[in-house]
């Protein structure tokens, strides 16, 4: 069952059950003038718990009217296009650069099914394309109206190149998706979450910024919940996505295969988390919200694509 918490007027944070974890993956919820926006929907393996949390909050999965995407990856949007069957009002929200791949889900399910072979259907259940017609694009810059509030959508490309965050500059929240890194509840340590295709770290880099520059009072993130000590949490996220890519970089340098280098990155990161959580759970935890190989194939990519001088 999805977790629901009301955290501001007209708000709820839902967390969605992932492998039998709690607080690992999040939507939320807004409502107002007989508005009902989702904001990252989640993978299709939680539609159940989605639709429930949404009757827990008070209302009815018929009365969602807007489905806000801060990306397209699958444990944000893949559920989308089945919602989008079930809910007759719903319209879906997301960066231009996204929009295909929620029209033509092929080539998401085809990498997702490289990746993930068998365990597939299990992870992220069904992943049903959405009709074109249902889907609005999204740039930098625009405002959207939605249950009462004015969301500003700034573009954050660097984990994802179709990123955006939406902003409420009267309430002070930031819905941040992946921008913000993992850190889950309870444990003070942020993980850069770098998977392929389109990891790019300058951007992340500028995205950082710009979200900083916004003075928000909190960050929702999608794993996990509620940031409040913004700058030093963008501190600790930039120091690890650069500290992590040059670790990459020089195992790449010395001939190691990705294999040999998802095992180093491990045995180098690993302690640090340890020694923070206290607790051996946090690590398999983590690794659900964002795992090393992914992590590895990310930076390693990046390297490849974006700074093929450096490996030379
Ligand atoms: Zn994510």
């Amino acid at each position: 069952m999805a977790k629901v918490t009301q955290i501001s007027p007209g708000a709820w944070g839902v967390s969605l059950p992932f492998l039998g974890e709690q607080d690992i993956i999040g939507s939320y919820l807004l409502a107002g003038e007989n508005e009902l926006a989702i904001i990252d929907p989640g993978p299709g393996s939680t539609l159940e718990p989605l639709l429930g949390s949404i009757r827990e909050a008070g209302f009815e999965p018929q009365d969602v009217t807007h489905i806000l995407e801060t990306h397209v990856h699958l444990d944000h949007a893949g559920v989308t296009g089945s919602l989008i069957r079930l809910l007759p009002k719903a319209q879906v929200y997301v960066h231009s650069k996204g929009a295909p791949h929620l029209i033509d889900t092929s080539k998401v399910v085809a990498s997702a099914s490289r990746i993930y072979g068998e365990r597939m259907k299990m992870l992220w259940g069904e992943i049903e394309p959405t009709p074109a017609e249902r889907v609005h694009t999204l740039e930098g810059g625009d405002i959207l109206k939605v249950a009462g509030r004015r969301l500003e959508v700034h573009y954050t490309p660097g984990h994802a190149v179709h990123h955006v965050i939406f902003f409420d500059a009267h309430s002070g929240e930031l819905f941040a998706g992946d921008v913000g890194g993992v850190r889950l509840p309870g444990v003070d340590y942020v993980r850069p979450p770098t998977p392929p295709p389109d990891l790019d770290l300058e951007a992340w880099t500028e995205s950082i910024n710009l979200v900083k520059s916004l003075r928000s009072d909190v960050l929702y993130i999608a794993h996990f919940g509620a940031v409040r000590d913004i700058v030093p949490h963008f501190g600790r996220l930039r120091e690890k996505l650069y500290a992590w890519g040059d670790f990459v970089l020089d195992a790449m340098h010395n001939g190691k295969e990705e294999a040999e280098i998802i095992a180093m990155l491990i045995e180098w990161t690993q302690p640090e988390l340890q020694r923070i959580a206290r607790d051996p759970h946090a690590l398999q935890r983590y690794e659900i919200a964002s795992n090393y190989a992914m992590t590895v194939q990310g930076y390693m990519r990046y390297w490849r694509k974006k700074h093929p001088e450096r490996l030379t």
